[in-house]
């Protein structure tokens, strides 16, 4: 067995280190925390569990795995992290064939999965807090919801703690200890050394920061989130208010029901602003809420006016074509890189350890080829189906700050 190091302990990390523990290696798991850290991706009220993927079967099957297995960890942590609540995309006109929702819906069909089709008669009777008039149709995914990804850290960290996984937090991860295309351990910020067979960096955002020769891969693209409080907390509970994304593809916007605080999160799948996480602009724009503003006027009369009680700007770490990167160094043996998720892998958690095992291992598995090192993929090369591109959507500017 060998002696690994996972840089990072979000939702990454945590789940790797757990499955290498798991299959008898030596695993040291290195986060400055406090863990789960306040500044990680990870660390949040909610994160989307879809299995809509558009035409892209390969994740709408991981997102089913995930699905059955975020169940099981709900026994198994005794709480219930995992609401499923349903998700719904809706459009403000009829799907036709090419949409996210249009090849979602076909695709979810086709599997068999739960799924109703939505339009403004239904939207009107059933989630009154929507504008029927604006929203005309799209996919009610039945058997999805949302996962309280803050406290699923937290309660992996723990799991990890309890493995006996040794945890050093209070350090943080300042350059590999490489010679001749062999990675043999890593330095730490206040130069302690730590000796390894493999390094997993699982950093999320702060990759193309702490690894510089790949960050022509990657982007740290800062998104803006919101927290209101309704005046009218009945309308956006669960049973009439599932998650949603509101003609996503050309709005961005999505959000959730109502949680435990009586707090609405609000976001934009947009393209974001590139920043490092740890930069001072990591705040949220006037322009940013000016948009919220404008898009809950014309989505959600009720929250037209709410109070935002929080806001952050949360990190996704882009790649050029949308895919997650799970993959070994070819130049640099002993290491693996684990990141790339573009907002939208916390979904995955329950098969993400599994992933980045079998690319330590080299065990073979399918979905590996997907998130392979691939230098050659130029950017612009692709997005998650549900994010809104300006450049290729021909929807009237709705989000804010569009940089590219
Ligand atoms: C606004 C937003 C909304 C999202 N919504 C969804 C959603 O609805 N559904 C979904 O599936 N996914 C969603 N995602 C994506 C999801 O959050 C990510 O896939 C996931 O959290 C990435 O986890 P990570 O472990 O790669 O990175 P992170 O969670 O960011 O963890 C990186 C860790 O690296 C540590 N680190 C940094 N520097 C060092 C160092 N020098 N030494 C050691 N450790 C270090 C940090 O402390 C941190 O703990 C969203 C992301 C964002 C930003």
């Amino acid at each position: 067995m060998a002696k690994i190091i996972v840089v990072g302990a979000g939702i990454n990390g945590v789940t790797a280190a757990i499955e290498l523990k798991t299959r008898g290696h030596n695993v040291v798991l290195v986060d400055p925390g406090p863990l789960p850290h306040p500044l990680a991706a990870s660390t949040d009220i909610s994160k989307a569990v879809r299995r809509a993927y558009g035409a892209d079967e390969d994740y709408t099957a991981l997102a089913d795995r995930s699905i059955k297995l975020w169940r099981k960890w709900n026994e198994e942590f005794g709480q219930e992290l995992y609401h499923e609540v349903g998700v719904m995309f809706v459009r403000q006109r009829e799907m036709k064939p090419g949409d996210f929702e249009h090849e979602s819906f076909k695709v979810l069909q086709t599997r068999g999965h739960k799924i109703e089709r939505m339009n403004s008669a239904q939207l009107w009777k059933r989630f009154p807090a929507w504008d029927p008039e604006v929203y005309r149709d799209g996919v009610l995914e039945l058997e999805a919801g949302y996962a309280e990804s803050g406290r699923v850290v937290a309660a992996l960290v723990a799991r990890a703690r309890s493995l006996g996984i040794e945890l050093s937090d209070g350090v943080r991860f300042s350059r590999l200890n490489e010679t001749g295309g062999r990675v043999s351990g890593i330095v730490l910020d206040d130069r302690q050394r730590i000796a390894a067979d493999f390094v997993v960096m699982a950093v999320g955002a702060w990759t193309p920061y702490l690894l510089p020769f790949i960050k022509n891969f990657f982007r740290a693209n800062g998104q803006a989130v919101f927290h209101l409080k309704p005046r009218h907390p009945e309308l956006f509970a669960a049973e009439r208010f599932p998650v949603f994304g509101a003609d996503i593809t050309t709005t961005g916007y999505y959000g959730f029901p109502i949680n435990r605080d009586g707090v609405v999160k609000i976001a934009n799948h947009g393209p974001g602003r590139e920043m490092s996480p740890e930069s001072t602009k990591r705040a949220v724009t006037s322009e940013d809420e000016k948009n919220l503003r404008e898009f809950l006027a014309s989505t959600f009369p009720a929250l037209a006016d709410a109070p935002i009680v929080y806001s952050r700007v949360c990190m996704y770490c882009d790649t050029h074509d949308g895919h997650f990167w799970i993959a070994r160094d070819p130049d640099r043996k002993g290491l693996v890189v684990a990141a790339g998720d573009c907002g939208h892998g916390f979904k995955f958690a329950p098969v993400l350890g599994e992933i980045i095992a079998d690319a330590v291992e080299e065990k073979p598995n399918p979905i590996l080829q997907k998130f392979r090192w691939r230098p050659e993929v130029r950017v612009g090369s692709g997005n998650d189906a549900a994010r809104f591109n300006p450049k290729t959507s021909n929807a009237q500017r709705r989000t804010p700050n569009v940089e590219i």
